[in-house]
């Protein structure tokens, strides 16, 4: 093993404040798994909660695990050290069980690296009875876990926190009774929310759709996702505070969780369905222990200004000397009482996110602010001497066309000479930074049946924003790369057969173009295809909580 890597994982805890570490011996041992380097996946609440969720069982022991950033990946490849955890340096293949937390489908090419680095099979037909058992859970997987499917052994489908009690405890009975993994993961596929991918298999149609997808078997043909009727009960805060991340030492609360307005593009209302809202003494309670640890608080959730307690609890903030941070807020319930507690807080940037620059097309995708909002928003930023907003919008929505794309600047030049008019000239005028990024159809939205627009015409309308904004003053414009949202569009949608670029990628380091060569998939017919209205998906087995038939009504209305 490398001391250099062992001595950095040391260095690491010792900057943190909250990390838990358990005595090793009779119990069970999860490696909890981000596949991102540390920076990223500490900024992660839902990888803080887990973590702390699984130690909360006395009977488990859980520790960390990140994808090693270069340098020290190259000392692992070097070295030829087996990844270990951050706690106790303990190599992954000595734990029972590896639990991968995964936000984003880009970042499944990272799962890859870490078995392979941690030395354990990357297909899960590979694996015996001696390798970990790999788990997975988190947004993406629970959207559509299929392109993932060769490589875990079982899925955790919805929020973590509600499933894991009967895990652990099916779990360690299994292990008591002397079980192997077979029957270990034949017994969980009875659990409502979990997926094994083993227990069911699939058909395809001539025309590479799919045909049937069945169990193999006793179990239920639909995998229920689980979520937390109460939230209340269950805290969602940081866990471990460390230097080393986005937000820095800030303690985030979750303050919200799913959104009520259901935009027809976004995963968040209706992944997270209900929209659930903390009561404010348990938000008080929270935040009074986070005040404890840092001056800082971030609040965190899709649909926080929509909170009824959010003035009330930055006031609680403030009043105990400690700043009040947010990550983004609807135009359209952004009040003044707020805006005050961010500006005195050191805020100097607020966030919005209009998304599409004409009322038409805001319209199709059913996010319900208008210009009018957006502008009022404006004023209330400006009038409380925050200089700087952050816009976020897309291109490449359904029914999009040029005269969309040039709202976009509109919009913009509207809202900057709005700024100069409000702030009368003032010379310490901020800076509009706007971030355009490429849609990317998603699976359980109504705009499942879509394809992606031609990366082509993605770089083109990007390209359009970027000139006709260079020579504004005080705007910046960054923008994404067509060819990722091409590759998540890929991973979000597709079936089983994905999982074999996702394995050529990897094994050609990344080279993604050369894995589309070299694997006899044709890619375009999941980023490219418009979906007949009866297609069946790969993520039909899921119930997600929404009927397809209202997903597709919503569809048709977009379009109409
Ligand atoms: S308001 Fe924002 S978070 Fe809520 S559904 Fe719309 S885009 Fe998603």
């Amino acid at each position: 093993m490398s001391w250099a890597l062992i001595d950095k994982a040391r260095k690491t805890v010792a900057q943190e404040d909250g990390a838990i570490i358990k005595s090793w011996g009779g119990k069970i041992t999860v490696a909890i798994a981000y596949p991102n380097v540390y920076y990223v996946g500490m900024s992660n609440l839902g990888f803080h909660t887990i973590y702390c969720r699984l130690n909360s069982f006395p009977e488990v022991l859980c520790e960390r695990v990140f994808l090693p950033d270069k340098d020290e990946y190259q000392e692992y490849t070097n070295t030829k050290t087996a990844l270990f955890t951050l706690e106790s340096q303990k190599r992954l293949y000595e734990f029972d069980i590896i639990a991968f937390s995964i936000s984003f489908e880009n970042d499944y090419i990272n799962i890859l690296r870490m078995l392979d680095l941690a030395k354990i099979p990357l297909e899960r037909g590979k694996r015996d009875d001696d390798h970990p058992l790999v788990i997975a859970g988190g947004v993406a997987s629970t959207l559509n876990p299929e392109p993932i499917s060769n490589f875990i052994d079982l899925f955790v489908i919805g929020e973590g926190e509600e499933i894991l009690p009967e895990f652990i405890e099916s779990y360690k009975n299994d292990v008591e009774e002397g079980h192997g993994k077979d029957e270990i993961l034949e017994r969980m596929a009875s659990i409502s929310g979990i997926y094994v991918p083993r227990c069911y298999g699939v058909s395809y149609n001539s025309d590479g759709t799919i045909k049937d997808f069945t169990p193999r078997g006793r179990f239920s043909r639909k995998v229920k996702r689980r979520w937390v009727k109460c939230i209340d009960k269950i805290e969602t805060h940081s866990v471990v505070l460390t230097p080393n991340t986005e937000f820095g030492d800030m303690f985030l609360m979750e303050m919200t969780r799913g959104c009520k307005w259901a935009c027809r593009f976004c995963t968040i209302s209706f992944t997270y369905r209900p929209y659930r809202r903390r009561g404010i003494e348990s938000l008080s309670n929270t935040a009074n222990n986070g005040l404890n640890k840092s001056g800082r608080i971030g609040l965190i959730g899709a649909d926080v200004s929509d909170h009824p307690g959010l003035s009330e609890l930055c006031d609680l903030i403030v009043t105990n000397n400690g700043k009040v941070s947010v990550a983004s807020l609807r135009a359209d319930s952004l009040s003044d009482r707020v805006v005050k507690y961010l500006k005195g807080s050191g805020h100097k940037t607020i966030t919005l996110a209009p998304e599409v620059g004409s009322e038409r097309l805001r319209r199709v995708i059913d996010k319900r602010i208008t210009e009018r909002d957006i502008l009022n928003a404006v004023d209330t930023v400006i009038g409380n001497d925050i200089l700087n907003l952050k816009l976020y919008f897309m291109v490449g929505l359904p029914t999009e066309t040029l005269e969309d794309v040039e709202a976009i600047v509109h919009i913009t030049k509207t809202i900057k000479h709005h700024v100069l008019k409000v702030s009368k000239g003032n010379r310490r005028l901020g800076r509009i930074t706007l971030s355009v990024n490429c849609f990317v159809p998603k699976p359980a939205t109504p705009f499942q049946w879509h394809p992606l627009a031609d990366i082509k015409i993605l770089g083109d309308r990007l390209k359009i924003i970027r000139k006709a904004l260079k020579r504004e003053g005080n705007v910046n414009v960054t923008t994404d790369v067509p060819k990722w949202a091409y590759i998540q569009a890929l991973l979000s949608r597709g079936d089983r057969r994905v999982g074999r670029i996702i394995l050529s990628a990897h094994r050609f380091g990344g080279d993604w173009k050369r894995a589309f060569r070299e694997v006899d998939v044709n890619t375009d017919f999941y980023v490219y295809r418009q979906r007949g209205a009866d297609e069946i998906f790969p993520w039909d087995f899921i119930d997600h909580g929404i009927e397809k038939e209202r997903l597709l009504a919503g569809y048709k209305k977009a379009l109409a």
